[in-house]
């Protein structure tokens, strides 16, 4: 953030720097290079948003083959939607503040209240179900940590309005499915039944809150303490030995027999799910049942998954999502709901660990104008490049030929397009590959075809290159 303006301070000269105090404060203090980052919050180069971008395209690719559509709400809302959605605790996660009308308002901590509140205010009237994803920055007062920011990214999507089952298996699919668009091969996903665990509770929506917050958590002092309260200490010995449980379809059978009779629907469900799974080509490999999936949050109603990547420590967790029902308590009707969210932070922590990330794509050409009074013919095969959807750059400094083939090495330019009068009397330029050093003679009306045709050369010894263009010296590559 601070960046931009740290080259403004060079400019300014001490007395001037007086003037601006007294004046104005505010330029003075945004030319300072003491300014730093508000904690929990990133800065991301050139490298780090190549990879974001990638995880998060093949995230919005998948989304958009599997018929969901881009929707965007705002990045802050009245504070009251997510006290509704979470109760007033939440308030202290947040980043709530009231704006210069007085009015009580929050960054939002998540997409899916904003997502059902534009379903109830505007979109009930299309046609069921409605599949919807939304990519962006959300905030929450937390304790920064190594993957645990109070900014950051999560690609997220919902299904409102389909029949529960299919949209449940779907919704599993495309997040699964994503884990392996991006090249991810380590993480694994674990499924519950969150519906289970509410029909074995006999308690009162907000004693089940707590109750499953403490299974959440694995905080059994807390879970039995709560239960003694609630005059049923019986059940600890049950849910502790349910929330243990985790491995392939079998542990739904041990489930039942901690559960009885009446949880049998709830595994048939998730035995279901498995099956349509299968149809999807997710492999059972991918998940694991697993009943301690609790997922902190009173609003889910039935299954319910999380997905761990074992590459990253105490934050493993890069996504999770479930079956849900906030559309009523936001004055809408009783409507199936289903989605998840995935933090696209950790999802390139995760990627980069399995090295599964692509190196963004190079430049094409870097146009070197050699000499006074061919800027703007160079210009003109500069915008001929760019129209023919290559990446191309122009010396924008007025460096010398070998400065400029320099900078085409640091920048990783595939090709140096070298323009001087005597080319350019010839309707030629000389494109070097800057990979190889090689150079060669090219008519301007080839100039596209030759740079698309002729991938770069990446032989592990760079060849010498054979002749030099007019006032160049040679460069050796530093690109490995
Ligand atoms: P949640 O909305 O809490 O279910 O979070 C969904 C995903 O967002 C998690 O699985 C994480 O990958 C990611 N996430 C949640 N909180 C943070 C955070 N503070 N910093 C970075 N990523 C987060």
């Amino acid at each position: 953030m601070a960046a931009p303006n740290r080259g403004r301070r060079d400019r300014v000269t001490a007395s001037q720097r007086g003037f601006q105090k007294r004046l104005s404060p505010v330029t003075f203090y945004a030319a300072s290079p003491m300014f730093e980052r508000p904690r929990g919050t990133n800065d991301w180069g050139p490298e780090d948003m190549a990879k974001r971008r990638f995880v998060e395209s093949r995230f919005v690719q998948l989304a958009e083959s599997f018929g969901f559509r881009e929707v965007s709400t705002p990045t802050f809302e009245s504070l009251e939607l997510f006290t509704a959605k979470s109760g007033p605790a939440i308030v202290r996660e947040l980043y709530a503040f009231k704006d210069q009308g007085g009015r009580d308002l929050a960054l939002r901590p998540e997409f899916t209240a904003s997502i059902l509140r534009f379903y109830v205010s505007d979109l009930r009237s299309r046609p069921k179900p409605l599949k919807l994803y939304s990519t962006g920055n959300v905030f929450r007062y937390e304790e920064p940590q190594k993957g645990r920011y109070r900014e950051f990214s999560q690609v997220n999507a919902e299904i409102i309005g389909g029949a529960a089952l299919p949209s449940d298996a779907e919704v599993i699919a495309l997040a699964i499915g994503t884990m392996r668009a991006i090249g991810l091969k380590q993480v694994k996903a674990r499924i519950g039944n969150i519906g289970i665990l509410r029909g074995f509770l006999p308690f009162a929506s907000a004693d089940q809150a707590v109750v499953l917050h403490s299974l959440d958590k694995r905080n059994f002092p807390m879970l039995d303490a709560e239960l003694d309260r609630l005059g049923r200490p019986d059940l600890s010995k049950a849910l502790r030995q349910l929330v243990e449980l985790s491995g392939d379809v079998s542990v739904l059978d041990q489930a039942a027999k901690i559960l009885g009779s009446e949880a049998s629907a709830g595994f048939e469900y998730l035995r279901k799910i498995a099956d349509l799974l299968d149809a999807y080509g997710v492999s059972r490999r991918d998940y694991a049942f697993d009943m301690g999936v609790v997922r902190g949050l009173d609003y889910y109603t039935g299954m319910v998954f999380e997905i761990d990547s074992p590459n990253l420590g105490a934050e493993k967790q890069v996504g999770g999502g479930g079956a849900y029902n906030l559309a009523e308590v936001f004055g809408g009707e009783r409507i199936a709901q289903t989605g998840f969210a995935l933090g696209l932070d950790r999802l390139v922590m995760a990627a980069e660990a399995e090295r599964a990330t692509e190196p963004p794509r190079p430049l094409d050409a870097y146009v070197v104008p050699i000499g006074e009074g061919v800027q703007k013919k160079a210009i003109e095969v500069l915008t001929s490049l760019r129209a023919a959807g290559l990446g191309a750059d122009i010396d924008l400094v007025g460096r010398g030929p070998s400065k400029n083939l320099d900078y085409a090495n640091a920048i990783g330019a595939r090709y140096a397009v070298l323009l001087g009068e005597k080319e350019l009397k010839a309707s030629k330029a000389t494109v070097r590959d800057m990979a190889s050093g090689v150079q060669r003679e090219v008519p301007l009306a080839d100039l596209v075809e030759a740079i698309l045709s002729r991938p770069a050369a990446r032989g592990p010894e760079p060849a010498k290159p054979k002749r030099r263009a007019a006032g160049t010296r040679a460069v050796r590559s530093r690109r490995r």
